[in-house]
């Protein structure tokens, strides 16, 4: 909602229902939170693959009309949200091609670190690419593959591609999912009667009436066919790098990712930053909605009470306009506005799950004090963010980031609190997972578990992001990279 990281896709795929595109278009309102930029549907009838895909939020892309033309009992969908370069209908997902191996419907959600490299060697073998999304990169892999299947076809073409990604594929006659081998992106298997269902979250199952199963595993490729669900591991198995950000941030608190509850793990997590960083306090108060669950947590550990003392216009979308200059000091208040009741006179916990460039942040710490507050204390569920992500998740560049270019005191004063405290990594891992299975935690510790390009020319989007590298930036073409 504000000065957040952002998720760049859902994704969703259905396999054996007479209503196959009516569950796509469902799953997709659940993913919506996913991406905003875009929504596609491609359904299968056994004989061709049908597409539709339009900008904007998914009530607006499908009514019954479109949604009528996606006819078959298999579909594929997908919510995009895109970063560099502009948000244009090519680049919207699901991608259609038709060639040697036939039909192939593709939605990614994560990103390609090599997509650049590869797009420019296709190119140069004579390959015309439609869109700016590293996601194309597999069409066109797939469809010069020589393998004698479709199914052998699409295991060759993604053992090319490193970095992140869970994909859904449709052809005329099967649903292929996938997850890549450090398995960073979620993707869960579910079941609605007969049905096979693929998604991104498990909230979207909920919707549809749908029961989990189980994950698709990092490395594992699911076919979904007439003859029945087989699986397949192509891929040397790898460590296992789930994004734990999805844990502290991206997924909705209705969803179970890596095998847990995000309601829990967030929580818990505020739990845990009350045991690491309690204060003296009258009131804990979470910013909407990314606080709530923490909040929550640091309260019952703590024994202060939670007020909504934040309360959020949730009907403030992403096309919301800017008035003139002249009365543009609305800032923060057109999406919260402050409740005096709670927070006059009140020393006031106000919980967040991260900062990022801070700018939001310093105007609710200010908004906060303005109502009333006699001290705020900023507590954040999750440790300083001080690295980009190069695997699917929309960051700015390093030098953006607040917690990469300052200490924990100047960011204090920046935000004009009384005190502001990170959990630490170790809490945060403790809390994500007491099984401490492995997880990438790259946006705080700048480690990278799979290497990227430190060609700006094969990898525009590094280059944009990580200035303190002797990465070249200038004379780059322009060239969208995320999915
Ligand atoms: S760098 Fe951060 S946001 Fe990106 S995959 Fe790793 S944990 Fe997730």
């Amino acid at each position: 909602m504000f000065d957040k990281f952002r998720e760049e896709c859902g994704v969703f795929g259905v396999f054996g229902h007479h209503e196959a595109a009516n569950l796509a278009y469902l799953g997709l309102y659940a993913l919506q939170h996913r991406g905003q930029e875009s929504a596609g549907i491609a359904a299968a009838d056994g004989g061709r693959v049908r597409l539709s895909r339009q900008m904007g939020y998914v009530a607006d892309a499908f009514n019954e009309a479109t949604l009528s033309t996606l006819s078959g009992r298999a579909a594929i969908g997908h919510v995009r949200y895109s970063t560099a370069g502009e948000s244009r209908l090519q680049n919207a997902q699901p991608l259609l091609i038709e060639c040697a191996h036939g039909q192939i419907a593709l939605c990614h959600n994560g990103n390609l670190v090599n997509a650049g490299e590869l797009r420019s060697q296709l190119v140069r073998d004579g390959s015309i690419f439609q869109t700016t999304s590293d996601t194309e990169v597999v069409l066109h892999l797939y469809a010069r593959s020589r393998a004698t299947s479709a199914e052998d076809a699409i295991v060759e073409s993604i053992a090319q591609v490193t970095g992140a990604f869970s994909l859904v594929m449709l052809t005329p006659d099967r649903l292929v999912a996938a997850r890549d081998p450090h398995g960073f992106r979620p993707l869960a298997i579910g079941r609605l009667g007969e049905a096979v269902i693929i998604t991104s979250e498990t909230c979207a199952l909920d919707l549809i009436g749908a029961t989990y199963v189980r994950d698709v595993e990092p490395g594992e490729v699911v076919v979904v066919s007439a003859a029945g669900l087989r699986s397949v591991k192509p891929f040397p198995p790898a460590t296992p790098a789930y994004c734990i950000f999805e844990h502290v941030y991206f997924a909705r608190p209705d969803s179970y990712v890596f095998g847990r509850s995000v309601n829990e793990v967030r929580t818990d997590l505020g739990r845990l930053l009350a045991r690491e960083a309690g204060v003296e306090a009258d009131v804990v108060v979470p910013i909407p909605d990314s606080g709530v669950c923490a909040a929550v947590g640091y309260a019952e550990e703590t024994g202060l009470p939670m007020r909504f003392g934040l309360i959020r216009n949730h009907y403030v979308g992403r096309t919301f306009i800017q008035p003139q200059q002249s009365i543009r000091h609305f800032g923060v208040k057109v999406k919260l506005n402050p409740v005096r009741s709670i927070l006059e006179g009140q020393r006031v916990v106000l919980l967040d799950d991260s900062i990022v460039r801070g700018t939001t942040s310093r105007k609710i710490v200010r908004m906060v004090k303005a109502a009333g507050a006699r001290e705020v204390h900023m507590r954040i569920s999750c440790p300083p963010t001080i690295s980009p992500c190069f695997y699917g998740v929309d960051t700015p560049r390093r030098s953006e980031l607040i917690a990469a270019t300052h200490t924990l005191d100047e960011i204090q004063r920046y935000l004009g609190a009384d005190s502001l405290a990170y959990l630490s990594l170790e809490g945060l891992l403790a809390g994500v997972d007491p099984d401490r299975r492995s997880y990438c935690t790259s946006c705080y510790t700048g480690q990278y578990p799979v290497e990227f390009p430190r060609d700006a020319h094969a990898y525009m989007q590094l280059a944009l992001k990580l200035e303190s590298t002797n990465v070249r930036s200038s004379s780059v073409p322009e060239a969208e990279v995320t999915s």
